[in-house]
């Protein structure tokens, strides 16, 4: 069974009733247990976890299962119930945890769950420790602790109050609410619904809420993509609202719709949050490899720099910590403020968006504009691990004057845009992101890789 699972740095992700099971929750919470055991040495404190979840249904069974497995572990266990992922990070920080564990299958579809895994530094283990976790599951190398030694199970309700507290700390609370701003908000019935609405409304924003009940029944795909959000954007331009926000599932990842009702895609969300930080301070970014080049742009009109990862979040705030980055994220959405937690918040994202607006009393689509007008696509494939190398080796011989970085497939910077290919970690498909300022560029790119696709693979 445990070999249909998708297992990969950031955690375990199924079908539930069918691949990942209460017994699938108990063992990986065994080897979670057994993997924090492990580290504490001799005269270690006994391990302390917390554990959120997304508002899925059968998160609540999956929440059990994984708390029993630590507690069967020795583990001692704080269940903060239905929260955003980037809440559990950041009661991990609060309460000095050993780690933290999120139930969430993020944005895909209802019948798939997740469980994520956090360290001790509130971040994605990296990938020799996930490989350590993924051996102590498949292997079951963990013991039992006997009855006496078993975890102890408590709640905590206090994860809302900590993160708006900390989000509150880094934003002029007074300068958002003088403008009134009127935001509807589409949380698609995941995680962040109430936690967003009771921070929209301490910014003084008159709150439209659409899809807020954390019920699980998401009212439409919870992928927050232009497609999925026509009806977002449809209330924004019928309520005359200033700006709409699309929140994912566990409500790390933030879309955006200006005041027009226009989606104007996930790509620019960091780069929003990232020109107001860097109208702010000065210091460096990081991003994946995949992430848009508004964020170059934005850094050096500001003198700063941009730091680039593979694709990962657990890479791109690992690169953040090491580079003392003050904002990051990926162009799916995902912002990391490291004074809040090193994981993509889009409850930050929403605030420095909002901030961004009410200093310079520009208008979402005016501001958008500003971050620079380049054109996007994004294409996908099934190919297999020969293959996909072969391409790549082609690849650098027909672009050989690029600039290029090869740390995770391969980016090619050109004068005119840029192309990355890479293999997906999870799914044997290779990604072709290509971005420039213009369609045509775009195409020029995109349609070289397609040749060169029918040259080697036929
Ligand atoms: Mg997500």
């Amino acid at each position: 069974m445990a070999d249909k699972l998708i297992i990969s740095v950031s955690g375990l992700r199924g079908i539930v009733g069918d691949n990942l099971t209460a017994s699938v929750g108990v063992e990986y919470g065994c080897a979670f247990g057994g993997f924090l055991d492990s580290r504490r040495g001799a005269k270690g404190r006994r391990p302390s976890v917390c554990i959120g979840r997304d508002s899925r249904p059968s998160g609540q069974m999956l929440e059990s299962a994984v708390a029993a497995g630590l507690c069967a572990g020795g583990i001692d266990v704080i269940k903060l119930g239905i929260v955003p992922t980037p809440s559990v990070a950041v009661m991990i920080g609060s309460l000095a945890l050993s780690g933290g564990v999120v139930i969430t299958a993020s944005h895909n579809p209802a019948g798939y769950n997740g469980i994520k895994l956090l360290l001790e530094n509130a971040m994605a283990p990296p990938k020799d420790l996930a490989r350590q976790i993924k051996n102590f599951f498949l292997e079951k190398k963990y013991t039992l602790a006997d009855s006496l030694s078993c975890g102890c199970l408590r709640t905590s309700n206090r994860s809302a109050g900590e993160h708006i507290t900390r989000i509150l700390k880094i934003i002029d609370k007074n300068k958002i609410a003088e403008k009134k701003f009127k935001v509807v908000l589409d949380s698609v019935n995941g995680a962040g619904g109430p936690l967003a609405t009771k921070l929209l409304s301490l910014l003084g924003c008159r709150v439209v809420a659409v899809n807020t009940e954390p019920t699980g029944i998401f009212a439409h795909p919870p992928e927050p993509t232009a497609e999925n959000l026509a009806g977002l954007c449809e209330i924004v331009k019928h309520e005359k609202a200033d700006i709409g926000f699309a929140q994912d599932p566990d409500a790390d990842r933030l879309a955006v719709a200006d005041e027009n009702g226009s989606y104007i895609g996930e790509e620019y969300t960091l780069a929003l949050a990232a020109k107001y930080v860097f109208s702010r301070r000065k210091g460096c970014a990081a991003a994946n490899l995949s992430t848009s080049r508004m964020l170059d742009d934005i850094a050096a009109e500001a003198g700063c720099t941009v730091i680039r990862t593979p694709v990962g979040e657990a890479n791109v705030a690992a690169a953040m910590l090491e580079n003392n980055c003050i904002i990051g994220g990926e162009g799916n959405g995902g912002v990391i403020d490291p004074r809040i937690c090193p994981v993509r918040d889009s409850h930050v994202a929403m605030a420095l968006i909002l901030e961004l607006m009410a200093e310079t009393g520009e208008t979402v689509s005016r501001l958008a504009r500003q971050c620079g007008a380049y054109y996007m696509a994004k294409d996908k494939f099934t190919i297999d691990p020969a293959d996909a190398q072969k391409l790549l080796d082609g690849a650098k011989k027909l672009f050989r004057d690029a600039r290029l970085n090869t740390d995770d497939g391969c980016r090619f910077d050109f004068h005119d845009g840029w192309l990355h290919i890479r293999t997906s970690n999870t799914e044997p498909i290779m990604r072709v992101i290509t971005e420039a300022k213009d369609r045509q560029t775009v195409e020029k790119y995109a349609d070289a890789v397609a040749n060169l696709r029918r040259q080697i693979l036929g």
